[in-house]
């Protein structure tokens, strides 16, 4: 396969500790700033008085209590306020939910119609304002990518959309904002960049040995956070996950590729209905989907093996290995561990794949709803 693509990634990076000061390069006295959070952990680990000793001088707000996996009903409420209070930048502090969260706000204040039109597909984004992060927590690549997925709760529907115009301006990834993350996010944010690495790598064979090596580098390192999981609390090892999660979800090892994505579209209708994290659902999705599409992927997974977990020619094993590294940071493969999972996952989750159009998902769009079934039944155990 020969590449085509078009590649551009317009946000600047301030990388490494102290560097939240540095947002004060890209504002200006004269914007209206909407700082957004969360639930209140910047408050408790000096992130939010950084931002406000940066911020003095300067005209801001602020909106609070975006939740994880952001919902449409809390979003429209900053919407609001940005309109009323003619807010012209954004400047999202938070993980992966508040960074979407922010870039809905920002599209959607700048949009006449209602902005869930960007999630069902019915609008596209022309236009939006423009903002920045400060992330707090590594795993979605959000802080550097054109993704938001936000989740609307009246109808237990989780849906993404991706524009340019959302990218951040800028993203400050100071890694010493990490120690107040639970193992929980610790693993969840390791499991998540492992998955969008292989959303985009794990497909067909490839040409590039740059884009194979790549992958294949971030690939390597989450694995080896893993093995060295006991040093979770080393200030190299979070520098290592910030640095490895950004550049698994940032435009570059997916350019001109085959991507698969089938994990997160099982997996956003899990969390939807279940209110399983996020890199929980990929865990759960992602080892029985390999094992339903494992002739399709062979020749991928087979480098895959040798690349990056030294195992020749045993997908299977390849597949086990991959289990055995979500376990090693305390996720679980079954969804049946989860308590909120009922018996009617299949009558919950395949016609809301289907309303929502993911009736042929992966890279070679032929995950059609009865193989998105089996993959569901593999993975409760
Ligand atoms: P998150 O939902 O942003 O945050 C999870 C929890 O971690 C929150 O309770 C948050 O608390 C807390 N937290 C964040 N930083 C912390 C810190 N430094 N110390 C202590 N607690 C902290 O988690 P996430 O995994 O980054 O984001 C998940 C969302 O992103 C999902 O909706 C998922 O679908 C989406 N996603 C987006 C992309 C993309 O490309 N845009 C890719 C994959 C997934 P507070 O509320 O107090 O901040
Ligand atoms: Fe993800």
């Amino acid at each position: 396969m020969s590449l085509v693509y078009d590649y551009s990634n317009p946000t600047a990076i301030h990388f490494g500790k102290g560097q939240i000061a540095s947002i004060v390069k890209h504002l200006s006295k004269g914007n209206k700033i909407l700082v957004v959070y969360g639930g209140g952990s910047i408050k408790n680990n000096g992130v939010y008085d950084e931002v406000k000793s940066a911020l003095e001088g300067f005209n801001w707000i602020e909106f609070s209590g975006v939740e994880a996996n952001p919902s449409y009903e809390t979003l429209s409420k900053a919407v609001v306020l940005v309109k009323e209070q003619k807010v012209d930048f954004i400047l999202a502090v938070g993980g992966g939910s508040v960074i979407d969260g922010s870039k809905y706000i920002a599209a959607a204040s700048l949009y006449d119609g209602d902005g869930w039109d960007f999630l069902c597909g019915t609008a596209t984004i022309e236009k939006a304002l423009p903002l920045g992060a400060i992330l707090t927590l590594p795993a979605t690549g959000s802080e550097s990518n054109t993704n938001a997925v936000v989740s609307k709760k009246s109808t237990n529907e989780k849906r993404f959309f991706a524009s340019p115009f959302v990218s951040p301006l800028f993203a400050v990834l100071d890694p010493s904002v990490m120690s107040t993350l639970s193992d929980r996010q610790l693993a969840n944010g390791l499991v998540d960049a492992f998955v969008h690495t292989c959303e985009q790598y794990l497909t067909c064979p490839n040409t590039s040995l740059l884009h194979d090596g790549y992958a294949e580098t971030i690939l390597r390192g989450l694995a080896k956070l893993a093995s060295t999981w006991d040093n979770r609390k080393d200030a190299v090892w979070e520098e290592n996950l910030m640095l490895l999660a950004n550049q698994a979800l940032n435009g570059f090892i997916g350019s001109g590729v085959a991507q698969d994505w089938a994990t997160h579209m099982i997996g956003h209708e899990l969390t939807a209905f279940y209110g399983v994290d996020h890199a929980q659902s990929l865990a759960v999705v992602q080892p029985s989907l390999l094992r339903v599409m494992i002739e399709q992927k062979s020749e991928k997974l087979a480098q895959m093996g040798e690349n990056v977990f030294g195992i020749k020619n045993d997908n299977e094993a390849v597949i086990v290995a991959i289990e055995n590294m979500y376990h090693s940071v305390g996720v679980t493969t079954n969804l049946n561990d989860y308590e909120t999972v009922d018996n009617k996952v299949i009558e919950n989750i395949i016609p809301s794949l289907e309303a929502h159009g993911m009736i042929a998902i992966g890279e070679n769009q032929n995950i059609t709803l009865d193989i998105c079934e089996k993959i569901l039944k593999m993975a409760m155990k």
